[in-house]
């Protein structure tokens, strides 16, 4: 089981910032900015955004209704990062899909592309 199906199932501890039926997101255990939140779905279905296809697509949109959700929720009108890392070369440690929303300070001070 990878390490988010874990946090899903209860087997590791993490704090919750926001959790339906489909869509779990919690606090990243190694901030990379002021807010910095993983949003998963709660089954491992897909590796990265490459995996993404007709079929699968409907988890994409839950879980970007959650990232709107939660940063209106947490007040991120300042602007906010939505990203997913896909492979090893972007920096993927986690082989479940999930997607950053970074904001604050730190995750803001540079544009990225
Ligand atoms: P990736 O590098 O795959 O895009 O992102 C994986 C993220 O998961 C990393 O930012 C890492 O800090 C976070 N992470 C890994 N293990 C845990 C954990 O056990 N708990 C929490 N809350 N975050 C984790
Ligand atoms: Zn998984």
């Amino acid at each position: 089981m990878c390490v988010f199906c874990k946090i899903i199932a209860g087997e590791i501890p993490s704090k919750k910032a926001y959790e339906d039926d489909d869509v779990l997101a919690i606090y990243d255990i190694n901030p990379q900015a002021p807010v910095h939140i993983v949003f998963m779905p709660k089954t491992h279905r897909m590796t990265c955004a490459d995996d993404v296809n007709g079929d699968n697509a409907e988890i994409i949109g839950k879980i970007f209704v959650a990232i709107a959700k939660v940063a209106k929720e947490l007040g991120l009108s300042d602007g906010y990062r939505v990203i997913n890392n896909c492979g090893a070369a972007a920096g993927q440690t986690v082989p479940h899909i999930h997607f950053h929303l970074l904001a604050g300070k730190d995750g803001m001070s540079e544009s990225m592309i």
